[in-house]
């Protein structure tokens, strides 16, 4: 089963997270056996993001989805980690030209420094003209050199989008995804409004901490093989046995697809009847196959016509897996 532990370290401004992913991961990557599967490389990027997005989802509070997505500049043209509240993850990348065996982050995303990461948060229920929030990243540092870890791009964004240190550890295989993450508190602030963060002193603690300094540090001995093949008790034993540590109940992310016939016919409808009739005159049928899950959305002639004639029936036909 896939896990979320969360903890926190005893009297210290620090907290912590570490995720196995196993079933789930394994899940994403056979939806999408029927296509050929992904390059190693590819294979790896994209459990790295749905590690990391499944930590940064169990970090906040928020009802609605967690969406990594990278838009990369070289073979990869986008890969995407999804993760509702609840931890139903889905994740998928495109992939559009040759990836070189032992390709870098920049060599898969990022050749021309064009490289973006996006991560969104989208709203459960939005409120009349909500809108999801989103931050941008790039995938350079300061001085425009390439970032080769998603890591520490996510760990750049989350210093700049809530002035906390965030240390992030993550790996890959065919059969996991993991995750650790490190994260100093908030600082709460003094005001009038009890509990209320004060982000003037939270910026003055960057960088400054010396309790998440030793932690983050002994999180950063971590390896990739460890982090893959060892159990979550292991793990936090072998990294802060000198730590007194606060452990929360376990969570399961679990592999879920959100994709339905009812949003593909939403879709069709917004295409316009013209453009679907052109399809159907051409191949019989119009279908559209979900890049996450892998199923296949048919609408034959008669399905398509309706499509346009009921517009506003209130009933969505039964969801069928094909
Ligand atoms: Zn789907």
């Amino acid at each position: 089963m896939s896990e979320l532990h969360k903890f926190i370290f005893d009297g210290l401004p620090v907290r912590g997270m570490l995720v196995r992913l196993t079933d789930a991961w394994q899940e994403i990557l056979k939806r999408r056996q029927a296509a050929g599967g992904y390059p190693v490389e590819v294979m790896q990027l994209l459990g790295e993001m749905t590690a990391a997005g499944a930590l940064m989802q169990g970090n906040i509070k928020f009802n609605g989805a967690l969406i990594l997505q990278i838009f990369g500049d070289g073979p990869v043209k986008l890969a995407v980690a999804e993760v509702q509240p609840n931890l139903n993850l889905r994740a998928t990348a495109t992939v559009t030209g040759d990836v070189d065996h032992g390709s870098s982050l920049s060599q898969l995303v990022n050749l021309n420094n064009e490289g973006r990461c996006a991560i969104t948060l989208d709203p459960k229920d939005k409120l009349p003209g909500q809108q999801a929030y989103q931050g941008v990243v790039p995938l350079f540092g300061d001085s425009h050199e390439k970032i080769e870890n998603i890591s520490e791009v996510l760990e750049h964004y989350m210093l700049q989008s809530e002035q906390l240190d965030t240390k992030l550890i993550l790996a890959a295989d065919g059969q996991v995804a993991a995750g650790l993450l490190i994260q100093r508190l908030p600082v709460k602030g003094q005001g009038n409004l009890e509990g209320q963060i004060d982000s003037d002193a939270n910026e003055d603690q960057i960088g400054k901490n010396e309790d998440y300094k030793r932690i983050s540090l002994l999180a950063s001995t971590l390896k990739r093989d460890e982090l893959l093949t060892l159990d979550a008790d292991t793990i936090l034993r072998r990294l802060f046995w000198e730590e007194p540590i606060t452990r929360f109940e376990v969570l399961q992310p679990s592999f879920a697809c959100s994709c339905s016939r009812e949003r593909v016919a939403n879709m069709l409808r917004g295409l316009g009847a013209d453009e679907v009739e052109s399809v159907i005159a051409e191949r019989g049928s119009v279908g559209v196959t979900c890049e996450f899950c892998g199923a296949q959305h048919e609408f034959d002639p008669v399905d398509a016509a309706q499509l346009f004639t009921q517009p506003d029936r209130q009933q969505p036909p039964p969801f069928a897996m094909q």
